[in-house]
């Protein structure tokens, strides 16, 4: 499947999210979980912390969906994110049965682009979700935003 113009859509309120992570001194990270009938059911932004490294927008948004949505509705549900899933929670989402991935910036994009600022590596393989969730469909990035996303890593990661 192609990045669509709903999917951009989407994708771009996850930017803004990513922005407000940003402006309240978190990562740049947004995601939204959209069903089947396309309505946006959760949205999260990355909360990492210091104390607390995991609180990655897409594990929100899995937490939530396995609280309130049945198997049968999370297959068929789409969690759309401003970045593609790091390998935790590609596998979270894969384990939580969640269906497609749309992401605006790829894993290996944000890892070049902090190695080209020497910003020191993350402890985790920045390994794609092909290949740590194989079974899930995972489409991106889009070309379309990539320079807003990239200005808000390097408000946030360039020294
Ligand atoms: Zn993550």
């Amino acid at each position: 499947m192609v990045v669509s113009q709903i999917d951009l859509q989407h994708l771009r309120r996850c930017v803004e999210l990513a922005r407000t992570a940003l402006d309240n001194g978190h990562g740049p990270f947004g995601a939204i979980l959209v069903d089947a009938k396309g309505r946006t059911r959760y949205e999260d932004h990355n909360r990492v912390t210091d104390d607390d490294q995991t609180l990655h927008a897409e594990l929100g948004i899995i937490r939530w969906a396995v609280a309130n949505m049945a198997p049968v509705h999370r297959i068929r549900a789409t969690v759309y994110t401003s970045c593609e899933q790091c390998p935790m929670c590609a596998a979270a989402h894969a384990w939580a049965g969640l269906g497609r991935i749309v992401y605006a910036t790829s894993c290996a994009q944000l890892t070049q682009w902090l190695s080209e600022w020497q910003v020191p590596t993350t402890p985790v393989a920045m390994l794609p979700v092909d290949t740590v969730a194989p079974r899930v469909v995972a489409d991106g990035p889009a070309p379309e935003l990539e320079a807003e996303i990239k200005s808000l890593y390097e408000a946030r990661y360039r020294r």
